[in-house]
């Protein structure tokens, strides 16, 4: 267990540090496959002393070897979250790895690097580019499919789960981006729907992640209301608070409703 959670917070941590180079170079229209990373400032390029997650930015006390400006916080932030969400995600899945559970983890772990880029670049730039959308939408539903043809006891039932799901984490967004024309939601609320709404294949889970991403939004949205630091007519990215509500509907979604349910409704 120790071991493999020493494994997993390594991988997380490489993965966060290419969320970080990913983004950027979505974002800068570079080639991310073959171009080397420099330093946003100064375009020096980088040797493999300044690339280790974390401990580089800690050892260089957040300053750039070469130019000595600013490297941001984001970096080993999102170094460490990724390891943070590696962790628990095999720490706290819902149910057992057996029957092709570590599948459906493994799936998931491939899927949160994707999400987690999205969460960077919709916090950062206000849009969810359909460049890691879609690629992120194809790996999470080749892991569901083969969970389906391997693994699901009940299939018929885990397809209608499926689409049900997907319907529930995009329909209302949908609805909504058509009723305002595109004033209140991005298209890409929607289309995050496709991944969200196939990681949890359930529509109550789905449900449950758009209840508590509107929670999360209003009391994020509040503060910043009251001191009039925005205006209630201003955009916001509804993508990073939609993420870490899949994340926690995901892990602790089931025994929400199950809480609810024996709280209230017995
Ligand atoms: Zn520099």
């Amino acid at each position: 267990m120790i071991i493999k959670l020493i494994i997993l917070a390594g991988l997380g941590l490489c993965f966060g540090s290419f969320v970080n180079a990913l983004t950027w170079r979505i974002h800068k229209k570079k080639d991310w496959v073959k171009e080397r990373s420099v330093c946003t400032h100064c375009g020096h390029q980088l040797a493999a002393k300044d690339l280790v997650p974390v401990l580089s930015w800690v050892s260089l006390r957040g300053k750039c070897r070469y130019c000595a400006r600013r490297i941001s916080i984001q970096y080993p932030v999102v170094e460490l979250a990724a390891a943070l969400v590696f962790m628990a995600s095999y720490a706290f899945w819902p149910v057992g790895l057996g029957n092709g559970q570590s599948v459906l983890l493994v799936t998931w772990l491939v899927c949160s690097i994707g999400l987690l880029a999205l969460f960077i670049y919709d916090a950062r730039w206000m849009l969810l580019p359909n460049k890691i959308i879609y690629p992120t939408f194809a790996l999470a539903a080749i892991g569901q499919f083969i969970y389906l043809v391997g693994f699901a006891p009940d299939k018929p039932a885990f397809l209608i789960g499926w689409g049900l799901s997907i319907l529930a984490a995009s329909g209302l967004f949908w609805s909504l981006f058509v009723i305002s024309q595109g004033r209140w939601i991005g298209y890409g609320d929607v289309r995050l729907g496709l991944i969200t709404g196939t990681i949890l294949h359930s529509p109550a889970l789905s449900i449950l992640m758009i209840f508590l991403a509107s929670l999360m939004g209003s009391l994020a949205v509040l503060p910043l209301l009251l001191t009039g630091k925005k205006k209630l007519s201003a955009k916001l990215p509804y993508g990073p608070v939609l993420i870490l509500a899949a994340f926690i509907c995901l892990l602790f979604g089931q025994s929400i409703i199950d809480w609810y349910k024996n709280s209230f409704l017995s």
